[in-house]
């Protein structure tokens, strides 16, 4: 029998391949981004309750009630944006489904979808199963900085769809006021919609505050903001998100979620909505991180790995030029299988393979975790 792929030669993604490396080799795998800690034992004692109590039957399409509720409170006062908890929030299996759902939901056969490379692994096969087009933009270090003047040559007539991701997974950058200014004035006039990924909002460092794309009325009738609370819990395994957007955006992306997943998680919803009660539980966040952040560069800040902070999310970028000439990808297993670390190499996150010796460390991990891969951070010896 003759299998005809939709996807042919589609690698598994460098998530997995990574981790398992690490895994083989008993390596400490700051690769895959995911806690190595657990979630508050509150969060945990709500989900049992809820599961204790009978509520572990379906819920409604667009999410628990409480929580659709809970998420217009919480985006009314963090971005002044009004939407209805039922209308235009819609609880989601991950931020992961939430993309694909909204790309299949809008992205027709042929249409150009502009993505921003080096980019999250899960936007190209979603493109390109929906029929459409992916249009690279790269940015590059060390400041992986949009300039919007290059950006707006890649629009024409079949642009239907620009993804953005802020804090940027895997650079860690962040796009600023006047980055969103510079996109309200591209896209006015047109029919280009905007997926905005903002899984890692509360994770934003230096004194920086996260613009959202909800923070732009002029952008919110074209845009669909996407979130995770497995970022925002330390619970990556719960899979559950949420995408906000105008009332006649959900309408269509509800096509598509109905009948690839209908409803998520249950009673996790009812947990999730009452633990957000105490605001502090996300607007702690950044301090957190930063804070891990820097006792991570603090510690390998005499290694022969080239660094400039990151400003968001829970990753850390570095440049290996000084120690070796190898692919990113030669040097990520190498480095893993000889001095036990683990990290991603970000070739594969841009269409074409762009190879500038960087790879990312996620420094969700405990202190300990992090001392330790120091050491042998520190050992890599610079070329000679
Ligand atoms: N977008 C970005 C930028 C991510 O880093 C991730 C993965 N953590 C996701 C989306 C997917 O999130 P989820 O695990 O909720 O599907
Ligand atoms: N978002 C995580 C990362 O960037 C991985 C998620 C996954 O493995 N699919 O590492």
């Amino acid at each position: 029998m003759n299998i005809k792929s939709k996807l042919p030669n589609l690698p598994t993604t460098i998530f997995s391949v990574m981790s398992r490396l690490a895994e083989k080799h008993q390596a400490i795998n700051l690769s895959q981004g995911f806690p190595n800690f657990g979630c508050d034992p509150k969060l945990t004692s709500l989900v049992a309750h809820y599961v204790q109590n009978g509520f572990n039957q379906y819920c409604p399409m667009s999410g628990v009630p409480a929580l659709n509720t809970r998420l217009a409170q919480k985006v009314k006062a963090l971005y002044n944006a009004d939407y209805d908890p039922q209308t235009e929030i819609n609880i989601t299996s991950g931020a992961t489904q939430a993309i694909f759902s909204a790309i299949h939901a809008f992205v027709h056969a042929g249409d150009e979808v502009i993505v921003v490379e080096p980019a999250y692994d899960c936007y190209q096969p979603s493109i390109k199963l929906a029929g459409g087009i992916v249009v690279p933009y790269q940015i590059k270090a060390p400041d992986w900085k949009i300039d919007w003047e290059a950006f707006a040559k890649l629009i024409t007539p079949k642009t239907r769809m620009i993804m953005i991701n802020t804090p940027h997974n895997p650079t860690g950058s962040i796009l600023d006021k006047s980055d969103f200014e510079a996109l309200e004035q591209l896209v006015e006039g047109t029919d280009i919609l905007i997926l905005s990924d903002e899984v890692y909002e509360h994770l934003v460092f230096d004194g920086h505050r996260h613009y959202s794309i909800l923070d732009f009325p002029t952008l919110r009738s074209r845009s669909m903001a996407i979130y995770s609370f497995g970022k925002s819990l330390h619970v990556t395994g719960w899979k559950l998100g949420y995408i906000i957007a105008d009332a006649a955006i959900m309408h269509e992306f509800r096509k598509v979620h109905q009948f690839d997943v209908f409803s998520s998680n249950t009673p996790m919803q009812y947990a999730i909505a009452d633990y957000l009660e105490n605001k502090d539980t996300y607007l702690n966040l950044s301090g957190f991180f930063q804070k891990k952040r820097d006792f991570f560069l603090d510690k390998i800040k005499d290694s022969a790995f080239k660094i400039k902070p990151s400003s968001g999310a829970y990753f850390q970028v570095a440049d290996f030029s000084n120690i070796s000439d190898e692919p990113d990808l030669v040097f990520a297993k190498r480095m893993t299988k000889e001095y036990g670390v683990a990290t991603i190499p970000i070739s594969g996150l841009y269409t074409n393979g762009l190879d500038n010796k960087i790879v990312r460390f996620c420094f969700a991990k405990t202190d300990e975790t992090l001392a330790a891969a120091a050491d042998l951070i520190n050992q890599i010896p610079a070329k000679k």
